[in-house]
């Protein structure tokens, strides 16, 4: 067991080292949403306030039946999972995660410090395993290491006439307007501006969805395209029958 104390000293450590890190590395964008779930209050506070300052975006739960729920929603990229949650154990909710989602990128962040504790996390189905206390400098290395194989780690803005989708942070606006959108959609989106101009199949834009970790039934693309035709300029999409869909590229 780590005494409580050690924690809030090793998090004022890495609080403070991190101011450090951020000036060195400001100029370095990096952005995933991640979902926290950690029951150790100050813990979570120290951990969310320097992912925040590190440019991700931070979703805390303290139980592991509010990190399952959370997991349905389609925005997370990453998960930072503590082991000894109050109502279920994290191994279980890891087991459970990947049932839903093979490919969600989970840490597990834990006192269990033993190498036998870090086999059955890795067998359970981690990504990666991190035993408490640790540096801060560390955690943000092995997210980025994630980020790296995600491919999200390059920034671009990519832009066909008044749509904008900015691929770090996902954000997307049509002219003027900021458009809010679930991930399936993004990704989708994503697929079809970095290939304007360029037919998408249905076959290549399912196993775009198939790499993010999402079911795909035999209507999925078609009704994720519906949903996004009504949120972005009149025939912005273009339906090639029975070959697949495109964004027809803009000269500018
Ligand atoms: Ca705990």
């Amino acid at each position: 067991m780590i005494a409580f104390g050690e924690y809030c000293l090793a998090f004022l450590k890495t609080v403070l080292s991190f101011g450090c890190y951020t000036l060195k590395k400001s100029n370095k964008q990096s952005s995933m949403r991640i979902l926290l779930v950690e029951d150790d209050k100050p813990l979570s506070d120290a951990l969310s306030h320097s992912l925040r300052a590190a440019n991700h975006a931070v979703d805390c739960v303290f139980r592991g039946k509010d990190a399952l729920s959370a997991v349905l929603d389609e925005q997370t990229d990453l998960i930072v999972l503590d082991l000894g949650l109050p109502d279920m154990d994290g191994l279980d909710v890891l087991k459970s995660i990947r049932q839903k989602s093979k490919s969600m990128p989970v840490i597990i962040l834990t006192a269990r410090d033993k190498i036998t504790d870090k086999i059955l996390g890795l067998d359970a189905g981690a990504d990666d395993y991190l035993p408490k206390p640790f540096e801060m400098d560390e955690l943000l290395a092995r997210l980025r290491v994630i980020e790296r194989r995600q491919g999200t780690a390059s920034t671009s803005l990519v832009s066909v006439g008044r749509v904008s989708l900015n691929t770090q942070t996902l954000e997307l606006s049509v002219g003027e307007a900021l458009v809010a959108l679930p991930r399936r959609e993004l990704m989708l989106l994503k697929a079809l501006m970095e290939n304007a101009g360029r037919i998408q199949s249905k076959q290549k834009l399912e196993s775009r969805l198939y790499e993010w970790g999402e079911e795909v039934a035999s209507n999925t693309i078609e009704v994720h395209i519906h949903h996004l035709r009504k949120k972005l300029p009149d025939k912005f999409i273009k339906t090639i029958r029975g070959v697949g869909y495109s964004i027809p590229q803009v000269e500018s």
